[in-house]
Order: structure tokens, then C-alpha cells, then sequence
């Protein structure tokens, strides 16, 4: 019963609307502050357990940047914030089986004090760093945050991706700086050695989106199990990608077949961003490297996709 209600909940919160029609809902740009009315569908309002939903203002619907609003049952907005490309997160069924085997307990972790505590930007880089089977080091002075956000880490990536990540003290650090040596290193909220500049803000999009919506969540343990739960479905998508790939048997594929391929799998719509963080995992993480068998003749508009 418990995971029928998670299960539900998980495909509500991968869902980000596209604009529906009937109820008109009042929003202001985060960028631009334009007023405008958005139409939601009463249907997608529905009382849920957590009683939020991310719509998707396109640009062009309000002005001409896109944006995502955070809309509770009452119909007030809850939350904001910008978007310079539009998103949609992939929808997966999710096969629960492992879940009883879980090394971290949620009730060990203390979310609050990890918001409170750790940058946003910070913890997008950990998702980063992790996805790219990167090493990464934080470095704080408070042992309970270390020992949370560590926790923390562990808990989001223990039924997908293996990882290499700790928080320490800096005098620890200082005893074993040698064990230290590959490691990307970020002191408090300072990124202060990535020598592969790994951690490029520019180029780190779907994590951003990924700690935005756990942000802007209002029941904290929920949106850490869905926030666990897309990057197992980033984990088990890149895999699909792989697969994609052989049953190719070495023909150099368009773009396009890759994301109607991955439309079909199940219930998962993505767009070329999300692809591309899919082949990125694929080359860094699973050491599969797929780029030069794209066919990218008559798509000059993906170059950016080889970067
Ligand atoms: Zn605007």
C-alpha cells in the first residue's frame, strides 16, 4: 500500500505539464516580472499527497522566457524560478524490488539542516560530480552536517550509480591529503581544485532542474525519494541508450531515432538536453563513448551536442 502511494506519487512528480486548458491562474515572470494568466486543467489539480505541481510555462506564453511555477490544491502559487531551456523529465516505470535493501535509512537524514546549510549550487555539483563517476570532496567544519549531508549523498545514489563522495572536516583532510589527490575538491561553498573543470555551471543543466524541484517541495521526504528516484531513472535511461546503440550494430543513428526510441520506452518523453546528460553519463560514468555514431548531416543545430 505504502509504495502504491510512492509509486503515484513519482509519476505525478515527473511530470512537468505542458499548459492545459480551463482554469486561468495568475503568474508573474521570475525574469522579466510580466504578468500573465496561465490555463490549468482542473483535472491536473487534483488533491495529491503532496500537494504540489510543477507546470511548465513555455516562452512566448507569458513573455519570451520559459519558466516553471509550483502550484498547491488552493491554486496558489507556491514557488518560481527560471528555466533557459524547457524540460521534461522523463517518466519511468520504476521496478521497486530493491527497495528493501537500502543502506541509508531516510529517518538518518536530516534534511533541514542540509538546506539550511549547503548551497543549492553545491549540491547540484555533488549530483554532477556523482553522475560523472567523478571524486569529490566537500570540505566543512561541522561534523553533523558532514554526517548528513553525507547521508544524504548516499541515499539518493544507493540503488543506482556507484559514487565517490565524503564529506570531512578540513583537519581530517589535512591528515590524509594524499588519499585526496584525484579529487575534485569544494571547501564550504568554493569549488577550490577541479582541474578537468568538471564542475562548469554552464554546462550542468537537468541536475540544476533536479535540486530546483527538490527545493521547491514542500514535504521534504517525499521530494528526496523522487529526487532518488530520477536519478535511478537517469541510470536505468542511459542503459536504454547503450542499448540503443548496439541494436544499431554500428550504423551511425540521427539524433532524432535516439529520442523517438526513448519515447517509446515505457511512458519517458525527453528532450535533446536530457539526451545529451544521458550520453555524458554513458561516456564518463559507463565509459561507453557513442558520439561518433551519430549521423548529425542536416542537423547543423546540434553541434553544441558534441561539446
Ligand atoms: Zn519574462
Amino acid at each position: 500500500m505504502f509504495q502504491k502511494k510512492i509509486f503515484i506519487l513519482i509519476n505525478f512528480y515527473t511530470r512537468i505539464f505542458i499548459i492545459n486548458l480551463m482554469k486561468k491562474i495568475p503568474v508573474r515572470c521570475p525574469t522579466c516580472n510580466q504578468m500573465g494568466y496561465i490555463e490549468i486543467n482542473d483535472i491536473d489539480l487534483q488533491p495529491n499527497i503532496r500537494g504540489i505541481m510543477g507546470v511548465n510555462v513555455l516562452a512566448s506564453v507569458i513573455c519570451e522566457h520559459a519558466f516553471v511555477v509550483y502550484i498547491d490544491n488552493n491554486h496558489e502559487i507556491r514557488d518560481c524560478f527560471s528555466t533557459d531551456f524547457t524540460i521534461h523529465l522523463p517518466e519511468l516505470e520504476l521496478d521497486e524490488k530493491d527497495k528493501s535493501n537500502e543502506l541509508i535509512d531516510l529517518e538518518s537524514i536530516n534534511i533541514d539542516l542540509i538546506t539550511a546549510n549547503i548551497l543549492s549550487l553545491t549540491i547540484v555539483n555533488i549530483l554532477h560530480a556523482c553522475f560523472l563517476k567523478k571524486k569529490l570532496l566537500f570540505l566543512n567544519d561541522n561534523e553533523e552536517i558532514n554526517l548528513h549531508l553525507n547521508n544524504f549523498v548516499k541515499f539518493c545514489f544507493q540503488d543506482s550509480f556507484d559514487i565517490f563522495f565524503e564529506a570531512k572536516q578540513r583537519w581530517e583532510y589535512g591528515r590524509e591529503e594524499e588519499t585526496y589527490k584525484e579529487y575534485i575538491i569544494i571547501e564550504n561553498e568554493r569549488v577550490i581544485k577541479d582541474e578537468e573543470n568538471t564542475l562548469n555551471p554552464k554546462k550542468i543543466k537537468i541536475e540544476r532542474v533536479m535540486v530546483q524541484t527538490f527545493l521547491a517541495k514542500l514535504e521534504q521526504k517525499t521530494s528526496l525519494i523522487l529526487l532518488k528516484n530520477e536519478i535511478k531513472i537517469a541510470f536505468h535511461l542511459a542503459k536504454y541508450v547503450k542499448k540503443f546503440f548496439l541494436s544499431k550494430g554500428g550504423l551511425a543513428s540521427r539524433p532524432k531515432d535516439l529520442i523517438k526510441y526513448l519515447d517509446k520506452k515505457s511512458t519517458i518523453s525527453v528532450n535533446r538536453y536530457y539526451v545529451k546528460f544521458l550520453i555524458q553519463i554513458l561516456a564518463k560514468y559507463f565509459d561507453v563513448n557513442i558520439k561518433d555514431k551519430f549521423d548529425f548531416s542536416g542537423y547543423i543545430d546540434w553541434a553544441w551536442f558534441l561539446e
